[in-house]
């Protein structure tokens, strides 16, 4: 599922686009992206509208186009974005393509969790729901207070799941979750109450290297992280943790619905 970085890795893929007005708009209506905004609003609403400019925040994206239309995706678990010659006919999986003079941005999606949005706003300014997103990971919004504040709310939850939460720590899946706990020597299942206010200030510092490093490798062309790292690790099975001077076998279960991995040894 994409996360932060890869979510900003596909934002730019349109950016060829960028100037270009859309000449028409082609979708697979029935298609289950379309749950919350139908194709028909959305071929009414961008058709002849110029693409102006692409904005990321954690696992959502928002394109502006002329006139005050705004377009929302996420991608869900199998969403990708892509450019095609202008002329371009909807592959199977293709549900939205806006052809532009120049070449069609492409929206696809085999397993149809992606979602889209539409608003229509008069005052220039984004839709409301994105000015009030919470802060990522990478804002300077995003202090070692706004954490603290955040996850002692939840005392009981468990750190990985915790993470996952959205409204605290936007753009964070499950594979950064599992490498900011192993990071962090903490175990996934850790009750989010038994952090001290050091552990918080190491939370926070981690969550922000480990976003940070995405972006500058996956975020930027897909470039590959650490090999230092979990996440090169945790997908073999029979996995070795990374850490120098460890080298234990990397235990995968279930946490709340979401496999967990992590090494029993350094995370206690
Ligand atoms: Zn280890």
């Amino acid at each position: 599922m994409p996360e932060l970085a890869e979510v900003e890795y596909y934002r730019k893929q349109w950016n060829p686009g960028l100037g270009g007005t859309v000449a028409k708009v082609h979708t697979h209506p029935a298609a289950r992206i379309f749950r919350e905004a139908p194709a028909r609003a959305v071929e009414r609403g961008l058709a002849g509208r110029r693409f102006l400019a692409s904005h990321a925040h954690g696992k959502q994206m928002l394109f502006e186009f002329s006139g005050g239309a705004w377009l929302g995706l996420h991608l869900g678990m199998s969403g990708e974005l892509g450019v095609a010659p202008a002329r371009h006919e909807s592959g199977k999986h293709e549900h939205l393509v806006l052809a532009l003079d120049s070449l069609s941005l492409v929206f696809s999606d085999y397993r149809m969790f992606g979602k889209l949005s539409l608003d229509l706003v008069e005052d220039g300014q984004p839709p409301l729901w994105w000015r009030e997103l919470p802060p990522q990971p990478l804002d300077s919004r995003f202090t070692k207070a706004w954490v603290r504040g955040f996850v002692r709310r939840f005392p009981k939850t468990p750190l990985k799941t915790l993470l996952l939460d959205q409204r605290g720590f936007p753009g964070i899946g499950n594979w950064m979750a599992d490498e900011i706990c192993w990071q962090l020597r903490l175990p996934p299942q850790r009750p989010a109450g038994s952090l001290d206010d050091a552990a918080l200030d190491g939370l926070w510092k981690t969550t922000r290297h480990v976003s940070r490093e995405a972006m500058r490798t996956v975020g930027t062309d897909w470039g590959d992280l650490p090999d230092s790292w979990l996440m090169n690790h945790r997908w073999r099975d029979g996995g070795t943790c990374p850490r120098r001077g460890c080298r234990s076998g990397l235990v995968r279960e279930d946490l709340r619905g979401r496999t967990t991995c992590w090494c029993l040894r350094c995370q206690t």
